[in-house]
């Protein structure tokens, strides 16, 4: 499982530094170095480009996973760099980026937009699997998400697009509820097809969505 990002289009990235003119570089060895986004090579190719705009880069790191607690570590053994640069231009999730932000007093500019969680295909062919929607219903629908997987988001059976088993909004790509009625088929659980799935609850998903966990006796 992955967190999938893109980098900023450079304008952007151009602009919300335009104040800056001393940066410190930092991307992130695990998801954003898999998605090509925010390892070794693009923080050394934005460290490039940032010089190319007459920036002073202060220093670079790649974080082995940015958005875990050692994060804290792996900033304190660059502490000169980045007290020298007046801004932190971090090429990692937006995990990554709140992770960076705790340690750091200094402004700290996202170059990634996070798209969503996925995994990988095959090299470099990343798929969403979940919209994290708080109310899962995989366990009815062959664990395939209608959410992600059907381009409509549909919970309760196919459009009326759907033609040979693919989707009519995407042809190349097979149509989720296609595939959730051939596995509940071959489950042996077909009757779950019927199954009404009301609308969603939006409560649950109220913003910021939080959680305690409490242990249990
Ligand atoms: S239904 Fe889909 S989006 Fe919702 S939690 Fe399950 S996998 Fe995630
Ligand atoms: S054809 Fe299938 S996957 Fe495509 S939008 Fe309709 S139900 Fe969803």
């Amino acid at each position: 499982m992955k967190s999938i990002t893109k980098q900023k289009p450079f304008d952007e990235i151009k602009e919300q530094l335009d104040r800056f003119d001393r940066v410190y570089i930092t991307g992130c060895g695990t998801c954003a170095t898999m998605t090509r986004t925010g390892g070794r090579e693009e923080v050394m190719d934005m460290k490039g480009r940032l010089e190319e705009l007459g920036k002073l880069v202060t220093g670079s790191t790649v974080i082995p996973t940015a958005c875990d607690e050692m994060t804290e570590v792996a900033i304190s053994e660059d502490k000169g760099a980045i007290q020298n640069a007046n801004c932190i231009l971090v090429m990692a999730c937006v995990l990554g980026v709140h992770r960076v932000s705790l340690y750091i007093d200094k402004p700290v500019i996202p170059a990634l937009d996070t798209l969503f969680i996925g995994v990988e295909d095959s090299p470099g062919d990343f798929r969403e699997v979940c919209a994290q929607c708080g109310q899962c219903v995989l366990g009815e629908t062959a664990g395939i998400c209608p959410l992600t997987a059907c381009h409509k988001g549909l919970l309760n059976g196919p459009c009326g697009g759907t033609n040979n088993g693919k989707c009519e909004v995407d042809r190349e790509k097979d149509c989720a509820w296609t595939l959730i009625y051939q596995r509940l088929e071959a489950q042996g659980r077909l009757d779950l097809m019927r199954k009404y799935h009301a609308p969603r609850n939006s409560n649950v998903t109220l913003s910021p969505r939080m959680i305690k966990i409490t242990s249990q006796a």
